[in-house]
């Protein structure tokens, strides 16, 4: 069986969030299960390109384009929608120049969506044999644009398979159409979808695939994500001495300027952001911090309106309660998951989410919503907290559960230490998307 995922981003090589951890684990997983594996990633001028995805023999191809030159032009929709377009249909002709026959193109989020849509519409018999599956790992995102914005000479080959009066496309709407198959990132999350409590207007277009979408969890890299062996923290530690997370807690308070005390409870919010990441739900929180004698870290960037928002708990008064961190800085994210006794996930919807496994791998309780993935990976009461409906009061209040149970410290450290037991690791899912493929391979 020969894989090839088409991608913008593949951690370490590039990576912005989720997507790129998963691009970048799940690919050595497949190969431990006898996967011929390849990936195919934008040529950006100022990335380090290695061969493979470091630390494994997967090739990595990197595909050319005038459009992949301007990082800062990232959010303009008449650079993004003939970038994204044009990178699908140079990396089906990178294939084909390698004379790689993949059985699946796996493409992962609207960035990629036009290559089912190509291969639909323009049959090729080099793919005569080529199936594909979408994996949407962020619905919200869809790559809308007017169709005006395609006339280039490069993406010329999309805009002559669309009816001449069509005006507007949607790069995922085309995908989810196109593809043999779709998944999302987590079964909930896929309920969610179907059933269109989250949906961003595709849900009628996802019904349709009835029998042709399924969720899968996504795994934590272990190699990277280990308390065990993680050399950007402090003192490294495992469950069985678990008193030794402190030195990473008072380390943390001391690189940050909070009051260096280990009974007061430290929560961390890592993410990037922006509107699904329940910054509003935060906001009150933190009114409440000083008076509730409890420590919170933030780390994260994004849209600018939320680092407005957030910029006013630089507050000198508050500064030994908060810390406020406006950057992309995975050490740092290492150096919060370690030494944080709980960690804040309110999200208005999260497809599956990589931080409260993370947190919990590392004996950091999840105070998260009840939605997508975090309701498919933390136990209330046993791994962490989880509230619904998506409220202020309801964040606040659990968070003041959370700080109850932080006073019984025997009851904390037996939630700690089954956080720390559960499994999240690629296997179990590579193991789905192995079969997944099978099935689209055989039966699709
Ligand atoms: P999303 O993909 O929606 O951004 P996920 O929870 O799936 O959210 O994954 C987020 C990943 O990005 C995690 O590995 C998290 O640690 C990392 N991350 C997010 N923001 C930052 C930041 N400001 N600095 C370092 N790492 C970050």
């Amino acid at each position: 069986m020969k894989v090839v995922h088409v991608a913008f981003e593949c951690a370490p090589i590039y990576k912005t969030g989720g997507l790129g951890d998963v691009v970048g684990s799940l690919p050595k997983e497949l190969v431990k299960r006898g996967i011929d594996t390849f990936i195919i990633l934008p040529r950006y001028e100022w990335i380090k390109r290695p061969p493979t995805i470091p630390n494994s023999h997967i090739p990595v191809h990197y595909v050319t384009s005038r459009w992949f030159a301007k990082p800062n032009l990232h959010h303009d929709p008449q650079i993004q929608a003939p970038k994204y377009a044009h990178f699908a249909i140079q990396a089906l002709e990178e294939l084909k120049r390698q004379n790689i026959r993949p059985d699946i193109i796996h493409c992962h989020d609207w960035h990629t969506a036009l290559v089912p849509f190509l291969l639909k519409n323009r049959p090729d018999s080099f793919f005569e044999h080529t199936k594909t599956l979408l994996t949407i790992h962020n619905i919200a995102y869809q790559g809308n644009f007017s169709v005006s914005f395609l006339n280039h000479p490069e993406t010329k080959i999309v805009t002559d398979l669309l009816p001449s009066q069509q005006k507007r496309i949607s790069f995922l709407k085309e995908g989810i159409v196109n593809a043999d198959f779709i998944s999302t990132v987590s079964p909930h999350h896929a309920r969610e979808i179907r059933t269109g409590r989250v949906g961003f207007g595709l849900t009628q277009v996802i019904r349709k695939k009835r029998g042709k979408f399924v969720g899968i969890v996504n795994g934590i890299d272990y190699n990277i994500w280990n308390p065990k062996r993680d050399r950007r923290i402090k003192t490294r530690y495992s469950v069985k001495s678990i008193a030794r997370k402190t030195e990473n807690k008072l380390a943390l308070q001391q690189k940050l300027g909070l009051e260096v005390n280990q009974s007061i409870p430290l929560f961390g919010f890592i993410a990037r952001l922006s509107s699904q990441k329940g910054i509003d739900l935060l906001l009150p929180l933190l009114d409440e911090v000083p008076q509730r004698r409890m420590q919170v870290v933030i780390l994260g960037t994004g849209d600018r309106k939320y680092h407005k928002l957030l910029h006013k708990y630089l507050k000198p008064i508050i500064r030994s309660w908060i810390s406020m961190n406006f950057a992309f800085d995975e050490k740092l994210a290492h150096q919060i998951y370690a030494g944080a006794d709980f960690f804040l996930i309110p999200s208005h919807y999260e497809p599956c989410g990589l931080t409260q496994m993370i947190a919990m791998v590392y004996g950091t309780i999840p105070v998260a919503a009840k939605v997508g993935g975090l309701k498919d990976t933390i136990e209330t009461g046993k791994t962490g907290f989880l509230f619904s409906p998506v409220t202020i009061d309801n964040f606040t209040q659990t968070v003041r559960q959370a700080l109850h149970s932080w006073v019984d410290q025997e009851a904390h450290f037996k939630m700690v230490r089954h956080a720390m037991r559960k499994n999240f690791s690629w296997r179990r899912s590579a193991r789905q998307y192995a079969k997944l493929y099978q099935r689209i391979h055989h039966e699709v």
